[in-house]
């Protein structure tokens, strides 16, 4: 692999900083009740990183945790509150907003869990019933 680019991102105050590096295994909007409910808005920017290219580089004790399931672990800045990934252990999978890392050129490639939509978003992106097939999901696309 060449070209390997790092990006820098941190949380609402800058209390953590990280870098994430390489590219996401994915891009997209994230619409289920769980993103809606924790982030307080109505879809979720979401890119999903291997785990290992995730790095906090400043605050690491500064991160607080939840898990209401084993699937996906919350993280925010115990300072200011941000939201600033999300990491899905059983994938290896880290789930980092795009919000968190301006720098890097995110563009949606796909809507999951539409079938949990409060916000429809007419862009001509596929729009999956929850998630695909190969993360355990239906795969199935609904009409937007
Ligand atoms: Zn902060
Ligand atoms: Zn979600």
């Amino acid at each position: 692999m060449h070209n390997i680019k790092s990006y820098n991102g941190n949380c609402f105050c800058g209390a953590i900083k990280l870098t994430v590096t390489g590219k996401p295994v994915a891009m997209g909007y994230c619409h289920c009740e769980s993103c809606r409910h924790w982030s307080a808005g109505p879809v979720n920017a979401f890119m999903l990183w291997h785990t290992e290219s995730v790095k906090i580089i400043k605050g690491a004790d500064n991160i607080g945790t939840y898990n209401k399931t084993k699937n996906s672990y919350r993280k925010w800045c115990k300072t200011c509150g941000g939201h600033i990934f999300t990491e899905h252990p059983s994938m290896g999978l880290t789930d980092v907003y795009a919000a968190i890392i301006p720098e890097f050129p995110y563009h949606a490639e796909v809507h999951v869990n539409y079938q949990e939509k409060v916000l429809p978003i007419k862009d001509g992106l596929p729009k999956l019933k929850d998630v695909p097939a190969e993360m355990g999901g239906s795969g199935e696309i609904l009409n937007e």
